[in-house]
């Protein structure tokens, strides 16, 4: 199996900014975590990208479809106000298989960060829209409110989160081992 990991953003592309962090550099630190523990797996990873660089949105989908993924997992904060907070999963518009994955993700997420849950919610995102393997867009937390910013810097919680997303890789493809 084969899994790509798609960090948000980089580059001159900062995503969101929290007060200490952007969001970039928070999907990218997950996104490494989550490859290092796939690999520990013996799951194949790819990466749109493992550095702070800029990767446009349809070649992201194409680093996951040339490598003939399995799965692909985008990964990033959100923003909204200051009180906005929780998990939440994006999936393209109607895909059973895209709601499954999501779902197994979801769950772990807020079981391993007690971060709120806000459920699976449907959008035409591009790198959705354009992979053609099942995919799902995490939404770790709300970068724009400083209490859930501070939390997802931490080496603890990015350590569970990132076990969170390849427990819910595993349950969603059927591998039972623990993480
Ligand atoms: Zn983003």
């Amino acid at each position: 199996m084969k899994v790509c990991i798609d960090a948000g953003h980089g580059g001159k592309d900062n995503g969101a900014a929290g007060t200490t962090v952007a969001e970039k550099w928070i999907a990218l630190d997950v996104a490494r975590r989550v490859a290092e523990k796939l690999r520990n797996s013996a799951i194949e990873v790819v990466l749109t990208r493992d550095e702070d660089y800029f990767v446009e949105l349809a070649e992201r989908a194409n680093i996951s479809n040339n490598a003939g993924a399995d799965i692909f997992i985008s990964i990033h904060c959100n923003s909204a106000d200051e009180s906005a907070r929780g998990t939440e999963v994006w999936i393209y518009p109607g895909e059973k298989e895209d709601r499954r994955l999501a779902e197994d993700i979801l769950r772990r997420l807020v079981e391993r960060t007690g971060f709120r849950d806000r459920g699976v919610k449907e959008e035409n995102f591009a790198v959705l829209r354009l992979t053609r393997c099942p995919a799902a867009l995490v939404e770790l937390g709300f970068i724009s409110n400083p209490q859930e910013e501070q939390i997802m810097k931490t080496f603890d919680y990015q350590d569970q989160a990132s076990t969170a997303i390849v427990e819910g890789i595993k349950a969603y493809a059927g591998i039972s081992e623990p993480v």
